[in-house]
């Protein structure tokens, strides 16, 4: 059917290429570009003979809009996706405007640095109207809405698990078991075990700077924003078991506040261990969370990248990690005039995940959600000139591709509501 440009190599793209790959009657050929080719490389050489889908490589620096053009006018891809880091969000999506190719990524944008005085005046001014302070926010890539409607182009943003699936879940919740939904819990749950005192699931520094901001939720048309890890509950988990999750910013928030017509509350929490949060704490005591660079013996270092190399490689993690996640969405609100409640959610085996493409749980729930977005994108089956979330273009085909494509979703009718 068509090409797929992937940007980035990491954990996630791991999944993003073995599954297209698996799906070579829509990814009849794929070029890998990132940073560091010899990772591209790699699993091109791992995967060529076992696929039909033709594949190349390329270095890029996804940073570059001139380099992003030049690479797409020589490959011509069909959709560019970006699997690299939010912060190459608005270049790829600049680029894939100048070249006239569709866009998708899997995490809003958010600056590389946050100490840019015009990126500051920005966010501050946000911050005042909006009533939540996380450096991440839709805001940037919604303003290309009109140029992308202009040139004919879909972008189809956040489309991994949470930010993805999630949103899937409630557009098929308000297609199908909704009349009225009232509130919304996102509920986000890793019971797996790495054997490490301390790692992130994916890229430490995105992953470390979202869960130690303040946490916030909407409630009645307004944000509510917390200190970080200051609401806590705990929930007795479909195949996992009990564990203690915590309230969080997430960006999905945001859209579904817009696109969930009269939404009383959407609440976002994540489940962590006592290891994960006193090593977090401890970190972010002594600044090594700090996006701020500082002078050492005449260099200048960024305390969190620093940090991130001394972390294992969440890519690395997928032989060690055992146990499940659970990644889903509680409903409550009105169906025939009735109250009602419903629990859509999927359970994912960090091992089954590793037998099949060699990585962990967190990068295959993201990995195939993007694999399938791009599908509907490459196949028509989602197609309107402009920004959207996956919340805004019809579940069906998505909700039957995560079926078919390894993230089977179960809906429990009578669920354990939170309080
Ligand atoms: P990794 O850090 O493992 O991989 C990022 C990749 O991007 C690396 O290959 C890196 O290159 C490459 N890259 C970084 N900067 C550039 C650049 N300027 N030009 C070209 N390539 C670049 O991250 P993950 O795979 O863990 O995460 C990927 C994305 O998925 C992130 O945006 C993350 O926020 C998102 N995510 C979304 C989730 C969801 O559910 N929606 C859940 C988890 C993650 P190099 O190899 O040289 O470092």
């Amino acid at each position: 059917m068509g090409k797929a440009l992937i940007i980035g190599c990491g954990g996630v793209a791991g999944v993003v290429i073995h599954k297209c790959c698996q799906n070579s009657d829509v990814f009849e050929e794929i070029m890998i570009a990132s940073r560091t080719k010899s990772k591209c490389d790699a699993i091109k050489e791992q995967l060529e003979g076992r696929t039909p889908t033709k594949i190349r490589t390329a270095k890029v620096d996804a940073d570059n809009v001139d380099e992003l053009c030049a690479l797409i006018d020589e490959y011509k891809p069909d959709i560019v996706m970006n699997i690299a880091l939010p912060y190459q969000d608005l270049t790829i999506m600049d680029a894939c405007l100048k070249c006239g190719v569709n866009y998708m990524d899997t995490a809003n944008y958010e600056p590389e640095d946050t100490d840019d005085p015009a990126w500051r005046a920005i966010y501050e001014k946000r911050c005042r109207e909006a009533g939540f302070t996380a450096y991440f926010d839709y805001s940037w890539q919604w303003a290309y809405k009109e140029k992308f409607e202009k040139a004919g182009l879909t972008a189809l943003l956040g489309s991994g698990f949470d930010p993805g699936v999630t949103q899937a879940y409630c557009a098929y919740a308000q297609k199908h078991l909704f009349d009225q939904i009232d509130t919304i819990d996102i509920l986000d749950c890793n019971g797996g075990e790495h054997g490490y005192p301390f790692a992130t699931n994916f890229n430490p520094e995105i992953n470390l700077r979202e869960v130690s901001a303040p946490g916030s939720y909407w409630e009645d048309g307004h944000w509510v924003e917390i200190p970080a890890m200051s609401i806590k509950r705990e929930y007795d988990f479909d195949q996992v078991g009990r564990k203690d999750m915590y309230l969080l910013h997430h960006e999905e928030i945001e859209s579904l506040a817009k696109n969930i017509p009269n939404v009383k509350r959407i609440r976002f929490f994540m489940t962590f261990g006592q290891s994960y949060l006193t090593h977090m704490k401890c970190l972010e005591n002594v600044g090594m969370l700090s996006t701020t660079p500082i002078e050492f013996e005449g260099h200048q270092i960024v305390p969190i990248q620093f940090l991130k190399a001394l972390l294992p490689d969440p890519a690395t993690l997928g032989p060690r990690t055992k146990g499940k996640t659970n990644i889903g969405c509680i409903f409550t609100g009105k169906k025939d005039g009735k109250e009602k409640t419903a629990y859509i959610y999927n359970v994912c085996d960090h091992e089954a995940c590793y037998r099949e493409v060699g990585s962990q749980a967190i990068s295959y729930t993201t990995g195939v959600p993007a694999m399938i977005g791009a599908a509907m994108l490459m196949t028509g089956k989602w197609s309107k000139p402009g920004v959207y979330t996956v919340e805004e273009f019809d579940p069906d085909p998505y909700m039957e591709a995560l079926n078919k494509w390894g993230l089977p979703w179960q809906v429990n009718g009578n669920p354990v509501l939170v309080d």
